[in-house]
């Protein structure tokens, strides 16, 4: 009986609660006085074909205080409070602009971004105006943009997001499941939508290294991707013993810091002079 009293006592008298109410919403604060101040870069690792640089994923940096914050600590706060929105288009409408400046140049022209998408852009009603949006203001070939999205978001209303996907598609941007196998979608769900490629989550290609079953996972999965069409990025690679197990997979497109940190767009540009 005793025990159930803690039940009626009101949440909001809560006093642990109550102090991460308001560490959110100093937080959002923060994200807020961000965007104005321009705290927000933009890093990019990249990705391989083998020995060949064909592209990088777009990965958001804070500078805030001393160093910078991983988005770990701030994207659920941004999603939650919708801060997400101008955060998000931000990202897209830089990463256009930087396509749009490599198409000028033949050594780069052939680079591609991968942009991460959380569920609430893609959601937005406007999702597929403010793509074709950040595309048309800044000139960016569209056929060099990918769109990484994880299975939640598509699987929640799969009518709808195949919709979407394949308006954008029509002009040319490309979808990427991120986190690929985390998740728990039927295959055939899954072949529903009008994706290009799967990125292996990267805990099965830790596990590579650690056990004879991650190591059969990771084959499974890349046959499984090829199977259906589809392009398969291993990410999260962290050895070469890694790159010799994927090799054997048939798997050659590549991301992980054994190979590519993620880093400001400069050094980025000196590895394509590098690796070319
Ligand atoms: P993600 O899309 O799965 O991105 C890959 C994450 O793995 C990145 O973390 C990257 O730095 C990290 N990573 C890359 N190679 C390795 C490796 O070899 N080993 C290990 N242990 N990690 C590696 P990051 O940059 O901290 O981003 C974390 C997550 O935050 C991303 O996961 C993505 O979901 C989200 N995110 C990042 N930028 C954006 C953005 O602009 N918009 C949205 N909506 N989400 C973003
Ligand atoms: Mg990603
Ligand atoms: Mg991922
Ligand atoms: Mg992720």
């Amino acid at each position: 009986q005793s025990k159930q009293k803690g039940l009626d006592t009101p949440h909001f008298f809560d006093p642990q609660m109550q102090a991460s109410v308001r560490a959110r919403v100093a937080l959002e604060e923060d994200i807020r006085a961000g965007i104005t101040m321009s705290e927000f870069v933009l890093y990019f690792q990249p990705q391989f074909n083998g020995q060949q640089l064909i592209g990088a994923e777009v990965l958001l940096r804070w500078r805030h205080g001393s160093g910078f914050v991983s988005p770990d600590k701030f994207i659920t706060t941004a999603e939650q409070s919708n801060l997400i929105l101008p955060l998000g288009n931000w990202v897209l409408s830089q990463a256009c602009k930087q396509l749009a400046e490599w198409a000028k140049r033949p050594e780069t022209a052939h680079l591609t971004l991968s942009v991460n998408v959380s569920p609430k852009q893609f959601k937005h009603d406007q999702f597929v105006d403010i793509v074709l949006q950040a595309i048309t203001s800044s000139g960016a070939p569209a056929n060099r943009l990918v769109i990484e999205l994880t299975e939640g978001v598509l699987l929640e209303n799969i009518e709808n997001a195949i919709e979407r996907m394949t308006q954008l598609r029509a002009y040319g941007v490309s979808f990427s499941l991120d986190d690929f196998g985390t998740g728990y979608s039927s295959l055939s769900y899954l072949q529903r939508l009008p994706l290009t490629e799967v990125k292996i989550d990267r805990s099965f290609l830790h596990d590579i290294d650690s056990n004879a079953s991650g190591a059969s996972i990771v084959r499974t999965i890349v046959s499984l991707g090829h199977s259906m069409g589809l392009k398969v990025v291993a990410e999260g690679i962290e050895s070469q013993t890694q790159i010799d197990y994927l090799k054997t997979c048939d798997c050659f497109l590549w991301q992980g810091y054994f190979i590519g940190e993620p880093q400001p767009i400069e050094s980025l540009e000196k590895l394509l002079v590098q690796t070319n």
